[in-house]
């Protein structure tokens, strides 16, 4: 606030001083939202046969490895892709090698890097109907309040539909929309190798809502959209019907990432075969989902 010095200030320039400064403040608590664990650096490993770790702490990004080149999932906040290519350097792969790049939602802490990945690597941007438009607009108009942040918008080279299948190098990967949390909001899911055995694996995209999200529309007050409860019961009976051993997500804290880590050393790849905590975390989420739902028809009545 050099402003502040400068004896030849006028009035009008501490009028200008004084908003920057109020910016400052309430730009301050949305930055502090930010958990400590969503930059934290850590260190790439490897799930399976092709499937590598390269995101933070707790954003998860995934890099699926084929003869032809790889697929990246998630590109998470503007911050994160000079971690993530770190991270897929570290493994011994080449950023440049990225061709398709994937997501788990549109939300900032999942696709803000992605302008910045597609820049640095050419891949091919793919995004399921929902998110596509949201990913291309930098979540500008959309649902969901004041906590999601925009960022840089980026061009879809590919809109996905539910149950479309991405092929490259001989691996196969599957979208499955489940939507509620975002609207194009993607559980991937694919095989991998653990032990020498081709394991299914699922990369949940996300199963709560917001805080902000109103899934019940009332006087005055509409539903965050329109259908959003029935996206989110579509999306636990697609998720629960999936063939899950190896159990991922969009965040490390949805399949307990650190406390499995921890029992690596000892225990080998086949500590992220969970389908007994896939199965809980939807069980668990759908009540939370459905308590919800009951506490906003009770408010409305
Ligand atoms: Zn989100």
């Amino acid at each position: 606030m050099k402003i502040w010095a400068n004896t030849r200030c006028n009035l009008f320039c501490r009028v200008i001083g004084l908003v920057a400064l109020l910016g400052t403040i309430a730009a301050a608590p949305l930055r502090a939202a930010v958990p400590t664990d969503w930059t934290a650096p850590q260190k790439p490993f490897a799930i399976g046969s092709n499937l590598y770790y390269v995101g933070s702490r707790d954003l998860a990004a995934y890099l699926v490895v084929t003869p032809q080149g790889n697929i990246l999932i998630n590109a998470n906040l503007a911050s994160s892709p000079s971690q993530i290519r770190a991270s897929v350097r570290a493994l011994g792969f080449h950023w440049r090698d990225t061709r398709i790049l994937l997501l788990s939602q549109a939300h900032y802490d999942h696709a803000a890097g992605a302008a910045q990945v597609v820049r640095e690597t050419g891949a091919r941007l793919m995004v399921m109907d929902g998110d596509a438009q949201v990913v291309e607009s930098g979540d500008a108009h959309d649902f969901g309040g004041p906590g999601l942040l925009p960022y840089a918008p980026v061009h879809v080279n590919h809109v996905l539909h539910d149950g479309e299948t991405v092929r490259l190098g001989g691996v196969v990967l599957v979208a499955h929309k489940t939507a509620g949390h975002s609207r194009g909001c993607t559980t991937w899911t694919m095989t991998t190798r653990i032990a020498d055995r081709p394991e299914p694996v699922v990369i949940v995209g996300g199963y709560a809502p917001l805080d902000s999200y109103r899934l019940v529309a009332s006087p005055g007050h509409p539903a965050s959209y329109p259908g959003i409860a029935a996206d989110f019961a579509a999306t636990f009976k697609t998720l629960r019907a999936l063939p899950c051993e190896v159990f991922l997500g969009a965040h490390g804290s949805y399949f307990d990432m650190q406390a499995k880590l921890r029992r690596l050393p000892s225990e080998g790849q086949r500590v992220w075969m969970d389908p007994v905590g896939y199965q809980s975390l939807i069980h668990d989420a759908q009540g939370d989902v459905q308590q919800r739902i009951r506490q906003q028809e009770q408010a409305r009545n």
